[in-house]
């Protein structure tokens, strides 16, 4: 293993190999240190949707980092000269009595962040357009109509990981896996290098891309950031024939992929702990069979073929981390990208590398999601906030 390197990143998910990838492109050979395999965390478990509208509270800041994304997303293909499975799909927002309110409230983000408002269909053309949707089941008043890549585009995780990796190390980067880190050397308040299970690499840059581990690994050079894991499930069916609209609600998020399989999940439930558990629970199959004979009363026989979880890293204010951290010089963190990062996670990889650049063309994104906008009381994390 090298015994140096110019920039070390921890973490060889979407937003590790993202880094890795742009700051090759501007001629900066980093070193990314996996502690399992690439794509071994969130980023192999998730469910790839693109969407920069998430329906639960979006922002400014956000909007500007989700519209680079999708922008850089559309062209990856391209890009990196490999299939990602990149697609553009159309689904129905189902609206319930009484989000009706709240569903405004999110077309008027739409509008303001994006420039696009979506067709509001009744039952009735729901069901014209789309007579495998259980729009009875739902007690639904409509649905939104979504098309185009703000909230309908999907890819396949690992296809496009590797083929970050895979450019990456075209231009110079190096990956180590089952390699962990387990300290991080800090002398007078700079970063120095790292310790990992392999032996130690000197460096003056360190990122911390560690997805759910964030605050662990944080810690490792003496400063507290207030990440806390939680745990989140899918599953995926049998392939079905192609699905022209894609039913979405409220708890729920899904697609179909390329190969035909309903991908689906659940918001995170208000009662759930943080925690690093990747166990699938008995609760969760019920549950998600049974919003899927809603949503698809007509395929009641299909099988679910796999469940799975992941966990992410979650702020108080449910946005990124991105950015320096300011009492150790040389510690750059790229955290907390919730349940949207394989989102934003292209955009992560030109922001961090442009910071560690010291470019500063990204300055007010760097700004609005520095680690210094939390009180020093947030960063001790007392108490549970994910579904405060
Ligand atoms: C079920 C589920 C569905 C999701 N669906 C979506 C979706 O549809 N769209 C979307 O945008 N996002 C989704 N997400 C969220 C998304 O997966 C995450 O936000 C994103 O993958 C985070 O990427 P990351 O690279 O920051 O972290 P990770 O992918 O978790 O990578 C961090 C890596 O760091 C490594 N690591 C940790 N500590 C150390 C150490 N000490 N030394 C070395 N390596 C270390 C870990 O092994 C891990 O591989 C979903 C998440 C889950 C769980």
């Amino acid at each position: 293993m090298k015994k140096s390197a110019e920039v070390v990143i921890i973490g060889g998910g979407i937003n590790g190999c993202s880094i890795a990838y742009n700051l090759a492109k501007a001629k900066v050979k980093a070193v990314v240190l996996e502690k399992n395999y690439i794509a071994s965390g969130a980023s192999g478990r998730c469910g790839a949707m693109i969407w920069a509208q998430w329906y639960e509270g979006s922002s400014e800041v956000l909007a500007k980092v989700g519209n680079m994304t999708l922008n850089r997303y559309a062209n990856l293909e391209e890009e990196l000269d490999a299939d990602i499975e990149y697609t553009l799909e159309s689904s129905i927002m189902l609206v319930k009595e009484g989000e009706e309110e709240k569903f405004e409230e999110d077309m008027l983000e739409l509008e303001r962040y994006f420039n696009v408002r979506p067709e509001f269909l009744k039952p009735e053309e729901i069901k014209k357009i789309a007579p495998y949707i259980g729009v009875d089941n739902l007690e639904t008043v409509g649905g939104y109509l979504q098309t185009g890549h703000i909230s309908s585009a999907s890819a396949n995780p690992f296809l496009t990981i590797h083929a970050l990796v895979n450019n990456a190390r075209r231009l110079g980067a190096e990956f180590y896996t089952n390699t962990e880190v387990k300290g991080i050397i800090v002398k007078n308040g700079k970063v120095e290098g790292v310790r990992t299970s392999q032996g130690d690499i000197k460096t003056n840059i360190v990122v911390n891309a560690s997805g759910a581990w964030s605050a662990d690994v944080a810690r490792m050079a003496g400063i507290k950031i207030p990440t806390k894991p939680f745990g989140e499930e899918a599953v995926v069916t049998e392939p079905l024939m192609p699905i022209t609209y894609f039913p979405l609600a409220l708890e729920n998020y899904g697609r179909q992929t390329k190969s035909g399989n309903i991908l689906i999940g659940e918001e995170p439930l208000p009662e759930q702990e943080p925690g690093y558990s990747t166990e699938t629970t008995l609760d969760f199959l019920p549950r998600i069979s049974e919003m899927l004979l809603k949503l698809f009363p007509t395929f009641g026989h299909i099988n679910i073929l796999r469940q799975w979880a992941g966990v992410e890293d979650v702020t108080p204010d449910q946005l990124p981390i991105l950015g320096r951290a300011d009492e150790v010089e040389g510690l750059i963190l790229a955290c907390a990208t919730q349940g949207f990062g394989f989102c934003l996670s292209q955009a992560v990889g030109e922001i961090v590398a442009d910071i560690i650049m010291k470019k500063d063309k990204h300055k007010d994104i760097a700004e609005a999601l520095s680690l210094s906008r939390f009180e020093k009381k947030y960063r001790e994390f007392s108490g549970r906030w994910y579904t405060d």
